[in-house]
């Protein structure tokens, strides 16, 4: 993925540093050979290496395809623990998930918002990874909420505006919809899961409990379950 600063004109990317290793060590690409490339946040389509040296690469570029569309969801996720989140993070830039909300809940370790991994570019470099993986170009939201009532309460309900609210629980009565394909807020917990305020505090802003059969998910399969199970 290109960043704006690659780009020395609308049809040439000069490609240093990690990319530059990426393209040198994945692609092994040589002078005349034709890779997928993207702008990040903008259009898709090729690029032909044109030069080579070991601190740059030139590509002439032939960008005109608009990345796939987005899933319509925003993902409440209780803030996992640091290894888990980068797996989470490349997740849902390769799902096309439109915005993440990493939000404090009483059963978050404490210390996990202290790592270093939530800062802005660490966040950006994992759903970069994300979206390469994806083919697809255009960066989730990712915000913090690092107070649950605070956020439940009063931003939540124009977040969440117009989408259909799901919770994610396990002794939920009903099952998770399959197919919804349609716009969808989803709160997934914590390690050890949500407390009943919690889910009760959901509930009072029109999240539905459902569940996702009888077994516990870890927390990084549960998102790729559910997001797999609502968009088909
Ligand atoms: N003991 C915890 C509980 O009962 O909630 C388990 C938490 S689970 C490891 C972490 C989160 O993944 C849960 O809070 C829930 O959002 C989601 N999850 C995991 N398995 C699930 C299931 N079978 N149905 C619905 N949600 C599930």
């Amino acid at each position: 993925l290109l960043e704006p600063g690659d780009l020395l004109d609308a049809q040439t990317a000069c490609l240093t540093g990690r990319r530059l290793r990426h393209v040198q060590e994945i692609h092994r690409a040589e002078v005349g050979q034709t890779l997928r490339l993207g702008l990040i946040n903008g259009l898709m389509g090729e690029g032909t290496l044109e030069e080579q040296s070991p601190d740059r690469l030139l590509f002439s570029l032939r960008l005109d395809q608009p990345p796939p569309p987005r899933l319509p969801l925003t993902l409440l996720l209780a803030l996992p623990r640091p290894k888990m989140l980068k797996r989470i993070l490349q997740t849902v830039a390769t799902m096309g998930v439109q915005r993440l909300v990493l939000m404090n809940s009483y059963r978050v370790e404490k210390s996990f918002w202290d790592s270093p991994f939530l800062q802005p570019a660490a966040i950006r470099e994992e759903l970069l990874l994300g979206l390469e993986q994806g083919r697809d170009t255009v960066l989730p939201e990712v915000l913090l909420e690092k107070r649950f009532k605070p956020f439940a309460e009063d931003r939540l309900p124009a977040l969440a505006d117009g989408s259909r609210r799901l919770v994610a629980h396990p002794v939920a009565e009903t099952a998770c919809p399959v197919g919804l394909n349609a716009p969808v807020t989803l709160a997934i917990g914590p390690e050890g899961g949500f407390i009943p305020y919690e889910v009760d505090l959901l509930v009072r802003q029109g999240f539905e409990p459902v569940h996702l059969g009888p077994r516990i998910l870890r927390v990084e399969t549960a998102v790729t379950a559910l997001l797999g199970r609502l968009f088909v």
